[in-house]
């Protein structure tokens, strides 16, 4: 069992130095960012590092994003920064945006998982912040859930889960954001998104800034493709449950298809995932309504939506349906955390 310290009023300067200490000396930690909860390690410790990949179970391949505190940090990890890149960092660190940059060659190889670039990111989470200062080097930290599993965002859905595999969990309450950082690299004065998050094409347009989706935001990734992500590949954000997503559409168009599919489906225990307002329409019909947020508040969506995805495994479900997203803004990643956590069934 592992010590958990609570952060979520005020951050004790005491435990503060006796997470630091357990970084400097290899430990792995479970800490709140404004994205999610991360696993952090020093990225500089190969075996450190080692520690959260096997905390995981997370396939050697997929590189882990490296959380920094100030530019000192950042010159310590990667090179060649172009005046893009340099425009993201201005605007968003610190900040839910991941950036691929030319690696230094300073983090441990597991790190970048033998590529050249390695992804960065300032967070802007109090906790995260300092944590990192005072451990005073980069941290690597992955989100904090086994892989292939919906990522944590508050520590009681985590706990069990990584309870004998973590040196010490620290408290901070909710995560704010709820799905994890935007990641994007910069190639032929393009900022591609490989992962979106709450900062959003739209958000990097009006900076100016060339920008696009990467094609598998949306789209799985066939056998022998060529990513530019690695974690684009694997198995990702899904309940045990069987989840089927509901393509977004008018409201009459979702509901006659989730009233379809209870139709046909008479035999089996269903529950459907719904926006606050369809609610209504889902009434009486004998399965289990689970609300994920109003329509018009996606960010409070995206705050739901992990912990939500988890507690479907505890219905004793057959099935649960899940109503998708309009692809804009941040929901554009409500949609792709949905799409790959339903596996690719969309009805
Ligand atoms: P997680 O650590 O679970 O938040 O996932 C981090 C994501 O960032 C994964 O999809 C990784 O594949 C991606 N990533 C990290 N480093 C790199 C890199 N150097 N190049 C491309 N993608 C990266
Ligand atoms: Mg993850």
């Amino acid at each position: 069992m592992s010590r958990i310290y609570n952060f979520k009023e005020n951050i004790n300067e005491e435990e503060l130095k006796n997470i630091a200490n357990i970084l400097k000396e290899g430990g792995i930690v479970v800490f709140p960012t404004e994205t999610v909860y991360g696993i952090g390690a020093d990225a500089t410790n190969d075996k450190a590092v080692e520690k959260i990949f096997k905390a995981k179970g997370r396939p050697q391949d997929n590189p882990l994003i490296v959380h920094i505190s100030n530019y000192d940090m950042l010159k310590s990890v990667a090179k060649n920064i172009n005046n893009i890149e340099k425009k993201l960092m201005d605007k968003f660190w610190p900040g839910p945006l991941t950036i691929i940059l030319k690696s230094n060659n300073k983090v441990a190889d597991s790190v970048t998982a033998g590529l050249d670039t390695v992804g960065v990111r300032m967070p802007s989470n109090d906790i995260a912040l300092k944590i990192i200062e005072a451990s005073n080097r980069p941290i690597a930290a992955p989100s904090a859930n086994v892989s292939g599993r919906p990522s944590g965002t508050k520590i009681e859905d985590i706990y069990s889960e990584l309870k004998d595999r973590i040196d010490l969990f620290v408290d901070g309450g909710p995560t704010d954001i709820g799905i994890e950082s935007t990641v994007v690299k910069v190639e032929n004065n393009t900022a591609i998104i490989l992962r979106p998050g709450k900062i959003s094409l739209e958000d990097i347009q009006e900076l100016g800034i060339n920008a696009k989706l990467d094609k598998h935001i949306f789209a799985d990734v066939k056998k022998n493709e060529k990513v530019e992500s690695p974690g684009m590949k694997h198995r990702h954000y899904a309940p045990n449950t069987q989840t089927i997503l509901i393509e977004y559409a008018e409201d009459k168009i979702m509901v006659d298809k989730v009233d379809k599919y209870i139709n046909n489906n008479k035999n089996l225990n269903i529950a459907v995932v719904c926006f606050d307002e369809h609610a209504k329409y889902y009434q009486n019909k004998n399965i289990k309504i689970i609300k994920m947020g109003s329509i018009k508040d996606p960010l409070q969506i995206s705050k739901n939506i992990f912990s939500i995805l988890r507690y479907i495994d505890k219905l004793e479900l057959d099935v649960c349906l899940i109503e998708g997203i309009n692809k804009d803004h941040i929901g554009t990643a409500i949609e792709n955390r949905l799409i790959r956590a339903c596996e690719y069934n969309i009805l």
